[in-house]
């Protein structure tokens, strides 16, 4: 069986996400989507609000999606998973520096886990989690970039 892990912040899930878990369906049998907590970053949403936004969003793949966190390196959790590549998305040429690095770094660190990529539908290319966030905060149109269910969570963090 065929299985990758697919890491990131998902702090919210949005389109974007879901086009490339979406592809990466078609090549492995099961993705695990790994929650990354990173106390260097400030998340807007809890890790169990990521995870229900990510199960909520994927609800038709849960047969072949599993739902985890992770707080430890994203490669030795991959390998810890027996798990055989690591999952990314490429929106434009500017996140290609960070995961050129990311991927050698890796590679180091483990020589049995790859990395693969995907690019994301034309539209999704400019989409990410703090665009989200930051059209939310000034009660603008969210409808394109992310599902209903975590447009309703945006919604109610910005109402209180
Ligand atoms: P991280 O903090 O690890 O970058 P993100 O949740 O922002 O976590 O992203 C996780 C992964 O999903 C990254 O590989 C990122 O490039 C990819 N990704 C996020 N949004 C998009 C998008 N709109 N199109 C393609 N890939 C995306």
């Amino acid at each position: 069986m065929k299985v990758a892990v697919y890491p990131g912040s998902f702090d919210p899930i949005t389109y974007g996400h879901i086009d490339i878990a979406e592809r990466a369906l078609k090549v492995f049998d099961k993705l695990i989507i790994m929650i990354t907590i990173n106390p260097n970053k400030r998340a807007m949403f809890s890790a169990e609000e990521r995870i229900d936004m990510v199960r909520e969003t994927l609800k038709d793949h849960l047969n072949r999606v599993e739902i985890i966190t992770c707080e430890d390196l994203t490669v030795n959790k991959t390998r810890e998973l027996g798990a055989t590549h690591i999952v990314r998305g490429l929106r434009a040429v500017t996140d290609f520096e960070y995961e050129f690095q990311m991927t050698h770094a890796n590679r180091v660190l483990a020589t049995e886990v790859d990395s693969i990529f995907f690019m994301t539908d034309n539209k999704y290319s400019f989409l990410s989690s703090n665009t989200v966030k930051e059209i939310a905060q000034f009660d603008g149109e969210l409808a394109t970039f992310v599902p209903d269910y975590v447009e309703q969570k945006l919604r109610q963090r910005f109402r209180k």
